[in-house]
């Protein structure tokens, strides 16, 4: 399928930037998704940039536990992971370049100075802002540099007219630059602050288009004003909306998982996943069930949706178990194999592969496909007293030894179980569950299991008959 937008005249380069404060939430998960989809459409280069320069809030097990949901959800990137605390020495240099090309200035504003300019200015009904004490202007006299006070270095913000882009998610938004202010691009230490990194960085990764959440759209004219300065590109940006939780509310712990791994331990497949999280604020027309493949083939930003997405934990089960239901067996079982044993089964008991035939059309999740499996690669757990004293009636359990002494002799398939079970009920008038519900008692130790005459076969005849033996 062609692509519905025109190709970008340049190699695609899109990025994913996050910053390693926590887990890979979903609403990040869902960005860098977008970001991937939008340079796999076009044959682009998807980036991963750690932002890590907020050394307070930073931490190498959050940087590993993004790193971990990317390649569980297969979001390889093709260049990166880079690191931004490994490019200071750029940041440096270019804040130099900028105070020699006199794009920046030395601020010797104290905190407490900038914070009196801000309330004079909220005073005079005027948004707070920095007053422009040691911004350089022809013929302007600047006050006398205090001794002993490192400088901010501040960047010469544009004063007068907008600044515009059109946004590939928004539509144009324009903000005035008298409200941009002159921004602290370095802090008295020297370190650049968060806006002027993601500049460089855009920049020297030549970074074409940048999809990120829309909590970014007032860092976009600071970011846009300081790229024109350098004589650097412009990225296309897009502003993605952010995800909601079912009540409406912005998408947080209470709603439950917000890391994208709980999902992998919840027994979600990464696929799954993907397919839920494309649908969360993109459409491809009517289509809810993709494959990545299509997603990659269909991704037109253009279908971004401009309003907030919903979290659905039903419409993402409805997603998993259409995935489950299409996985080979053999890759179920694979997949199944190490929650069983977690669960202290043992998967040598059965033939996984027909457990996984037996269940994958009822289960939402890997997890409840384990915990079914458990049926066959668990203990067996002996029935309640009263589903005891209830369904194995005197009645019931002649009907079971007729069974097993007959069951001796048969071949051991399903149609044959079936076969005998319907034999058992005609020689002693039982209608269906009088008998099924006693042999699902007596063997599975519960009421509800699978067809019983699956759940017979599967468990073996030797374990079926040891059950009923013990009746
Ligand atoms: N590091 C930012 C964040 O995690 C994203 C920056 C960007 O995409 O420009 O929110």
């Amino acid at each position: 399928m062609t692509s519905a937008i025109t190709p970008p005249a340049s190699p695609v380069r899109t990025r994913f930037a996050p910053s390693p404060t926590g887990f890979l939430h979903l609403g990040g998960a869902r960005t860098a998704l977008f970001a991937w989809a939008y340079a796999r459409h076009f044959g682009g280069t998807f980036i991963l940039r750690i932002e890590d320069t907020d050394l307070e809030r930073s931490t190498p097990e959050a940087v590993q536990a993004i790193l971990d949901g990317m390649a569980w959800l297969g979001l390889t990137p093709d260049e990166g992971p880079f690191y931004q605390m490994q490019h200071m020495d750029r940041y440096r240099e270019v804040i130099a370049s900028m105070l020699a090309a006199g794009t920046a200035y030395h601020c010797y504003s104290t905190p407490a100075e900038v914070d009196a300019m801000r309330e004079r200015a909220r005073a005079k009904g005027e948004k707070p802002r920095y007053d422009g004490t040691w911004r350089p202007e022809p013929g302007k006299a600047l006050p006398a540099v205090p001794a002993d006070r490192k400088p901010v270095v501040r960047f010469k913000s544009p004063q007068g007219g907008t600044t515009s882009w059109t946004d590939m998610v928004k539509g144009t938004i324009s903000f005035d630059n008298t409200e941009l202010d002159d921004l602290v691009i370095a802090r008295p230490d020297g370190t650049p602050t968060y806006n002027f990194c993601v500049v460089v960085d855009d920049w020297d990764m030549r970074i074409t288009h940048v999809l990120r959440g829309d909590d970014h759209v007032n860092n976009t004219p600071r970011q846009i004003t300081i790229l024109r300065a350098l004589g650097a590109p412009v990225p296309e940006y897009g502003h993605v909306p952010m995800i909601l939780g079912p009540d409406g509310e912005k998408l947080s712990k209470r709603h439950g998982a917000v890391s994208v791994m709980e999902y992998d331990h919840d027994g979600y497949q990464p696929e799954a996943m993907i397919n839920y999280l494309a649908r969360l604020g993109w459409s491809h027309g009517d289509d809810e069930l993709f494959t990545r493949e299509q997603l990659v083939s269909w991704f037109d930003p253009q279908h971004l949706s401009k309003s907030a997405a919903q979290w659905d934990p039903k419409k993402l089960n409805w997603v998993s178990a259409h995935y489950i239901k299409h996985t080979d067996d053999a890759l179920l079982a694979q997949q199944i194999a190490p929650r069983i044993t977690g669960r202290g089964g043992d998967i040598a008991k059965v033939d996984l592969l027909q457990v996984v035939k037996l269940l994958k059309d009822r289960a939402e999740t890997l997890e409840q496909l384990a915990e079914g499996a458990m049926l066959f690669c668990g203990e067996f757990i002996q029935p309640a007293e009263e589903l005891v004293t209830l369904h194995l009636t005197e009645t019931a359990r002649n009907a079971l030894r007729d069974f097993a002494v007959q069951a001796g002799d048969i071949a051991w398939t399903r149609e044959a179980i079936s076969a005998l079970i319907k034999t058992v009920l005609a020689t002693h008038t039982l209608k269906m569950p009088q008998l099924a519900i006693p042999l699902r008692v007596a063997v599975a130790g519960s009421t509800h299991t699978p067809a019983i005459d699956a759940v017979l076969e599967i468990l073996g005849k030797q374990t079926v008959l040891a059950r009923l033996a013990d009746i």
